[in-house]
C-alpha cells in the first residue's frame, strides 16, 4: 500500500501513543478509587467519604474511556487500534508506524 505523507502519520502516531499512555496512567491513578468505591460496597469506608470520589472516579472514567475511543485509532485509516499501546502496525490497514 502506498502513502503520501508516511513520516507526518507515524508522527502522529507517537503523539496518539503519548495521549495513550496518559489515559493509561490516570486509569492506574483511578483504580484505588475505584477499589475504595466499590459497587458491591463491601468496604465499609465508602460512607465515610465524601460524594466529591465518586464524581473524580467518574470523570476519570469517562475521559479515559472516551479520549481512548477518539484518540486511539490509525493516523492511516482511522480504525481503532485495539487494547494494546506498543503497536508496531496498524491490523487494519497494515500500516507500519515503526
Ligand atoms: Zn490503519
Amino acid at each position: 500500500m502506498m502513502y503520501k505523507d508516511d513520516d507526518k502519520i507515524k508522527k502522529e502516531f507517537s503523539k496518539k501513543q503519548n495521549i495513550q499512555l496518559l489515559l493509561f496512567f490516570l486509569m492506574i491513578l483511578a483504580t484505588p478509587l475505584l477499589i475504595i468505591l466499590d459497587p458491591q460496597g463491601i468496604s465499609c469506608v465508602k460512607d465515610s467519604l465524601p460524594p466529591i470520589f465518586s464524581v473524580v472516579l467518574l470523570g476519570i472514567l469517562v475521559v479515559v474511556g472516551l479520549g481512548t475511543l477518539i484518540n486511539w485509532r490509525c493516523p492511516a485509516c482511522g480504525g481503532f487500534l485495539g487494547r494494546e499501546i506498543f503497536q508496531i502496525q496498524c491490523k487494519r490497514c497494515t500500516f507500519r508506524f515503526k
